[in-house]
């Protein structure tokens, strides 16, 4: 599919790179906002699985730079912003960027650190593996990122905080809310207008982080395994009992975004300028570093007749 083509068959593609965000993303957490008002009293900020960096656009304007901008702002009340990724990220004006696996107890030091004993208000977690295309397989690698970034949130989260998590709709989801509530007080599966229908993720809202009495951070699995089984829905062992009969929990699902705002699955015309033709826009910030990079230069090279694949070995 060429640039323009692209820019007709996704709206919010084309919309990004008008707006500067460096990727469609973007309003995905513009949306999630706007239903929940997320970044309301925010000034701490941990944004994981973060490149290329979209996201962390977003938390550096809505908070860094109107903090930084203001009059009377003090360089010690400028909100922090910690964005980790796997890949390398181009700069963010505000984001602290640091390049790390977050199943990786190391990186979550390495956050924690950078927060030096202050607690964030607020993490998200836009993480989503090499979708493999098999629906059990890709769930389970993303529960994995979720559970990644939930012990981060165990060690990281104030009291009352919020946590936003990408989420694949699956036979496990109803385990998961109930994970979840464990923690938070109000969980909301939400469904932003820019998530294309046809894609199962949707992403977890966890408002007023609240651990159970007593609850000590090393004994996350534990707990976590106690709610239930990963077996599926129907045979959730909830040790509380409120997921059994007449108590079963249903999920609150809620679509966001302004229901009469652009519609993802939909292809729209595109807008003519002065000469009458139209020009697609380059990307805003492609990922520097990808793990498909290796890949496209192949490509490349065999489009341009080069051809010979064993001397680009995947071997750097
Ligand atoms: N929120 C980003 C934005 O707006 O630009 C997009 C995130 S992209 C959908 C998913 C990201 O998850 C990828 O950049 C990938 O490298 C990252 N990721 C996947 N597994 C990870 C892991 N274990 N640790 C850190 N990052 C990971």
């Amino acid at each position: 599919m060429g640039k323009a083509s692209r820019d007709k068959r996704d709206i919010y593609y084309r919309k990004a790179k008008e707006e500067g965000w460096r990727a469609r993303s973007a309003f995905k957490l513009l949306q999630i906002d706007e239903e929940f008002n997320i970044f309301e009293g925010v000034k701490h900020v941990v944004d994981l699985c973060a490149a290329p960096g979209s996201w962390s656009q977003v938390l550096s304007r809505k908070l860094y730079l109107p903090a930084k901008l203001s009059p009377d702002s003090k360089e010690s009340d400028l909100p922090l912003i910690v964005a980790i990724d796997l890949q390398p990220m181009a700069p963010i004006e505000g984001v602290i960027q640091v390049q790390g696996d977050i199943t990786n107890a190391r990186t979550a030091e390495v956050v924690i650190r950078h927060f030096d004993g202050c607690k964030a208000d607020l993490v998200v977690c836009d993480g989503a593996p090499d979708v493999t295309g098999l629906h059990d397989m890709d769930e389970f690698v993303q529960s994995q990122l979720i559970l990644a970034g939930l012990t981060i949130v165990t060690h990281i989260l104030k009291k009352g905080g919020k946590f936003i998590a990408k989420i694949f709709r699956g036979k496990d989801t109803s385990l998961l809310y109930c994970q979840l509530k464990l923690f938070f007080t109000d969980v909301t599966f939400a469904k932003p207008k820019s998530s294309r229908n046809s894609s199962i993720e949707a992403f977890a809202v966890c408002e007023n982080y609240s651990p159970p009495e007593g609850f000590n951070e090393k004994d996350l699995h534990r707990l976590l395994e106690k709610v239930g089984s990963p077996s599926g829905g129907d045979d959730l062992d909830c040790s509380s009992g409120w997921l059994e009969g007449p108590n079963k929990v249903y999920i609150p699902f809620l679509a966001c975004g302004d229901l009469s705002g652009y519609d993802s699955d939909r292809s729209y015309p595109l807008p003519k300028v002065a000469e009458g033709t139209y020009q697609s826009l380059d990307p805003i910030q492609p990922p520097i570093a990808p793990p498909y990079k290796r890949a496209l230069e192949m490509k490349k090279a065999s489009n341009h007749g080069i051809g010979d694949f064993d001397k680009l070995s995947l071997d750097p």
